[in-house]
């Protein structure tokens, strides 16, 4: 036991140096997205490429293998859910994933990644595909590699898809998105049958300050703590951990759409809220921080949609937001105000779609890394491909690159694969975890009404924030809300919300 005792003490040291490893790369990464001039991209990818690389020789430092082996004993005779036992478990499936990888193919790809990074930050304006086209192909065969280092899978996509949301396979996700879909189609068709709502005064002039003051209040009334985290601007937003007292969070503001700037505010906010739960004697070790994509991203969505959407959160921040911007809204009546906000329209951008087509983008780009990864799909149809499942999935057709293939930033700044799934499973889990938050206490909705989000935040905090990666998505999901992941309460709260706001 006392011989456990200080073994558990070397590995956390082990683990604790790969982790400052990764902090230290964080930093140099949201460096890189806000104040490093441009010119500095060469030489940033090269040292971010040399700390991934060191980061995976400790992470496969064979020590850490011979003290997993030694705690085996030890962590079968613990519960489940015992710290230590949870601590060797999710150091084991971590340590098993980097030995098969040689650090050398790591270094190499973090390398290419970053080329790539700053390939697309040129092409995508210039609107030129051919530009990282090359570099994308090579991305597509790196990542077939990458995957090839787990043989053994049903699919290749699997063990991408795992690295993100371990537990899903591709058979999974695409059983779970066929069972949405079916269900999402009939309320997109049934919305278009109705009258358009305006949402013209949320595209007049706001003034980025007043938009930056007005997020920052909110944001600290969600619970956001400015002593363990900052804000900053960026292009693409993005939340980053560098310790459990440093969560850093990035916006950007559009001066002729109000909804840009708040509504990434307060989802960056919800990723944060997450991290800055997590219990902090994880940090630097595997525990110590959200337990997978899907789930990170329910945390965002509910605090961007499911509060930060509703009626009930306008009826008290109105008043406020009115008299940030007396000009643009003063005349604007609420309720008018709320259908704009949640107005239901089909449109190129996926991080400016509103929550009934949304999933509908998130699919598109399941499927298009999923056949590519296949060889089903070849970059060189990439482009036109996109365009033909927007124009039959979401009715529109991109007339360019730019809102078409050059869009998200994923494949151009990671691996292909594994990438998109987590954001329509965060929905998912977001109106499951919510329901089961509503049934523990009821008051939420009235005390989101008031502008008060400590009852919500602190059975989060309790029930999902503070685990960390303890447990994977299937068993926390299972464990909050006493049931596997659903469909049915992502339909329930849409068809409830937009059939009372479209009159279904
Ligand atoms: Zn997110």
């Amino acid at each position: 036991m006392a011989d456990s005792a200080a073994k558990i003490q070397q590995l956390k040291a082990l683990l604790q140096e790969a982790a400052d490893l990764g902090s230290v790369n964080s930093v140099l990464g949201w460096d890189q997205q806000t104040y490093m001039p441009v010119e500095g991209n060469a030489a940033r990818s090269r040292q971010s490429a040399l700390i991934g690389r060191l980061q995976h020789e400790r992470n496969t430092d064979p020590a850490i293998g011979h003290l997993l082996d030694e705690l085996t004993p030890y962590a079968e005779s613990l519960p489940y859910d015992h710290d230590d036992a949870s601590l060797i478990r999710a150091t084991r499936r971590a340590y098993e994933q980097n030995i098969k990888v040689p650090s050398q193919f790591m270094g190499g790809m973090y390398e290419h990644m970053g080329i790539t990074y700053d390939l697309w930050t040129r092409a995508r304006p210039a609107n030129d595909f051919s530009m990282v086209r090359d570099a994308l192909a090579k991305t597509l065969d790196l990542s077939r590699q990458l995957a090839n280092y787990f043989p053994g899978y049903a699919h290749i996509a699997d063990p991408l898809i795992d690295f993100s949301d371990t537990g899903m396979t591709t058979e999974k996700v695409r059983t779970i998105f066929g069972k949405l879909r079916a269900q999402l189609v009939p309320l997109v068709a049934a919305i278009a049958e109705r009258p358009a709502i305006d949402d013209s005064f949320l595209r007049q002039h706001y003034p980025q300050a007043d938009q930056m003051r007005l997020g920052v209040s909110i944001i600290t009334d969600y619970g956001f703590d400015f002593g363990r985290g900052r804000q900053d601007l960026t292009h693409h937003p993005f939340m980053t951990r560098f310790s459990s007292g440093d969560v850093r969070i990035t916006t950007r503001f559009d001066e002729y759409d109000v909804r840009d700037g708040l509504f990434s505010t307060l989802h960056e906010t919800g990723h944060a809220l997450y991290e800055l739960g997590i219990d902090p004697r994880y940090d630097g070790s595997p525990l110590g921080g959200g337990t997978s994509s899907g789930v990170h991203e329910s945390q965002s969505r509910m605090w961007e949609n499911i509060v930060g959407r509703s009626l009930p959160f306008w009826t008290h921040y109105y008043p406020q937001i009115q008299s940030t911007f007396p000009k643009q809204l003063g005349n604007v009546p609420l309720d008018a105000f709320y259908r704009a906000i949640n107005k239901v329209n089909p449109s190129l951008i996926r991080v400016d779609a509103d929550e009934v087509t949304y999933n509908l983008h998130v699919m598109i780009r399941f499927n298009l890394e999923v056949e590519l990864l296949e060889g089903t799909l070849s970059i060189d149809d990439l482009p036109e491909v996109w365009r033909a499942r927007y124009t039959s999935d979401l009715g529109i057709t991109p007339s360019d690159d730019k809102d078409g293939i050059l869009q998200d930033v994923h494949w151009y700044g990671g691996i292909i694969g594994g990438q998109f799934q987590g954001y329509t499973l965060g929905n998912l889990i977001s109106a499951q975890i919510y329901e089961a938050a509503l049934q523990a206490h009821p008051e939420i909705t009235r005390e989101v009404g008031a502008g008060k989000f400590s009852t919500l935040l602190n059975w989060l905090r309790q029930n999902v924030h503070q685990h960390g990666s303890k447990f994977l998505a299937d068993e926390l999901i299972e464990r909050v809300t006493g049931s596997p992941l659903q469909v049915e309460p992502l339909m329930r709260y849409l068809n409830g919300k937009f059939g009372g706001i479209y009159g279904l």
